[in-house]
């Protein structure tokens, strides 16, 4: 980035799904997936002198999640109509939060190349989603069906201040918020099924020397649906303001309104569409059928107890007690909880963290990627690995025999010690002897150590084959192998 002729400037407004079983303010399902129309009632599709009741649940979640974020949380909190009419929204408005949104001025804080960044939250409130339109593509679009499941579905809106300053430091955001909510069970954040969306505002600073820094004006790019969208639309429209500001003067000088644009995942690029509106058009005024919500220390006291511990403070966990580098703590902990307390049980039981950690982010991160696995059903439990983690240090297994019995343990669910004697290793069951023996064909045969050293490798075998008639058989040949290359290096 540091070579670009320009500063890039985001701020990303995230919507987030909540995991309640029912909606904001009815009793209706939440589900995914069920069919058309069948989750509604007369509230949530906005009949005429119905009432709305706050699910106090969303709220818990809500809580949660901020202080989470490190928000301040406000103890007195409304909610407000937002005014404006699309189809999937029969009520013409939509309950958000206005002035007095239930928390603000919070922080996240992100891993990033340079070290960890903290990216400023200005606020976060909660809001009801609207239905969703069909479009018929197949027809030609001649007809669009409206599904309202989806309408009055709790939402959190997380607004952050406009600190992130690439398209890889906006997706590293995104994914934080995604690891940071479904570890404490706020979302799930299917960005698929639409549970966690984003919208993102950017434009660039051109410094012009010593005259003023031109800013180009705000373009916000609605609906990106993957990760990978937001980091390419970021970088696709931060070039494209560059090059119309080199082009066009009113653009430079910033009398150009604000914009809304969407993004061509096809064709790579994004469509400048509107104005953007102001807060003024949605005629905000205060929800006359709901109470305001005031939120007590207790209240907020259980929503903090239900938080557990945050990925941020658990990667830095990782590292003071285990000794992990900030690497390998990054990649358990981006695995979410269910890893790290895997890891966390090899690492007691084996007394070794760091060949725990070795394995885990190696042949285990593998093997359920493998079988499209989650660590909750994987068929070697922590107590087995560590195990094998003992074996192997017991019996001075190599590395590509461990690797050998890890396969046998995993494909027949046995014991390591079951994996070896199937696999018919016969190791000599103290090392300290088998060096001893290696020891004593080393002495006795100096002419093929000193060929060994001369670079006839082949020479190892004559010793290699004492060994094995001394041992009878018993040892594995490639820890003797191991063993005998490691004692002629230490030979003078
Ligand atoms: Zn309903
Ligand atoms: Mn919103």
């Amino acid at each position: 980035m540091a070579d670009l002729p320009y500063r890039i400037v985001i701020g990303l407004e995230v919507h987030v799904q909540l995991l309640t079983r029912t909606k904001l303010f009815c009793g209706c399902s939440t589900q995914f997936g069920l069919p058309p129309n069948s989750a509604t009632c007369p509230v949530c599709i906005g009949m005429p002198g119905v009432l709305p009741v706050m699910n106090r649940r969303a709220f818990d979640l809500a809580l949660r999640a901020a202080l989470a974020l490190n928000c301040q949380i406000a103890r007195f909190t409304k909610w407000d109509r937002k005014n404006y009419y699309y189809p999937d929204l029969p009520k013409n408005y939509q309950i958000s939060q206005y002035d007095l949104p239930f928390s603000y001025d919070g922080w996240l804080e992100i891993p990033t190349p340079a070290g960890s960044k903290r990216i400023g939250i200005s606020r976060v409130h909660l809001e009801e989603d609207a239905g969703k339109m069909l479009h018929d593509e197949q027809g030609g679009g001649r007809d669009s069906l409206v599904d309202l499941n989806r309408a009055g579905t709790p939402l959190l809106e997380i607004v952050s201040w406009p600190d992130l300053a690439s398209p890889e430091e906006a997706k590293a955001y995104l994914e934080e918020i995604r690891l940071l909510l479904r570890e404490i069970g706020v979302s799930d954040c299917e960005m698929q099924e639409g549970s966690l969306r984003c919208d993102a505002n950017i434009n660039i600073h051109i410094p012009q020397g010593d005259g003023p820094v031109i800013k180009t004006p705000i373009v916000e790019i609605k609906n990106l649906n993957s990760f990978r969208a937001v980091e390419r639309a970021m970088k696709y429209e931060a070039q494209r303001q560059y090059e119309e500001a080199l082009r066009d003067a009113n653009y430079r000088l910033g009398q150009v309104a604000k914009a809304t644009a969407g993004w061509d995942e096809v064709r790579g690029r994004t469509i400048v569409q509107r104005r953007k509106e102001e807060a003024s058009d949605y005629r905000y005024f205060p929800e006359p059928d709901l109470v305001p919500v005031v939120v007590e220390d207790a209240w907020l006291e259980h929503a903090r107890a239900e938080m557990g511990e945050l990925p941020a403070a658990q990667r830095r966990r990782l590292v003071e007690q285990y000794g992990l580098s900030p690497y390998d703590a990054g990649v358990l902990t981006s695995q979410g909880r269910a890893l790290v307390a895997y890891f966390e049980d090899v690492a007691r039981r084996s007394g070794d963290a760091r060949t725990a950690c070795n394995w885990i982010t190696n042949q285990v991160l593998a093997s359920l990627k493998e079988r499209k696995m989650e660590i909750k059903d994987f068929p070697l439990h922590s107590e087995r690995l560590a195990e094998l983690i003992a074996e192997q240090k017991a019996i001075g297994l190599n590395k590509q025999m461990a690797g050998e019995v890890y396969n046998h343990m995993l494909e027949n669910g046995c014991s390591a010690k079951e994996a070896i004697d199937a696999l018919g290793i016969k190791p000599v069951a103290d090392t300290g002897a088998l060096v001893e023996i290696v020891r004593r064909a080393l002495a006795a045969n100096p002419k093929a150590v000193a060929d060994f050293k001369a670079g006839k490798t082949k020479a190892a075998q004559a010793i290699k084959g004492a060994v094995m008639r001394e041992t009878k058989g018993t040892a594995r040949p490639e820890v003797v192998e191991q063993i005998i290359v490691e004692q002629i290096e230490k030979t003078p």
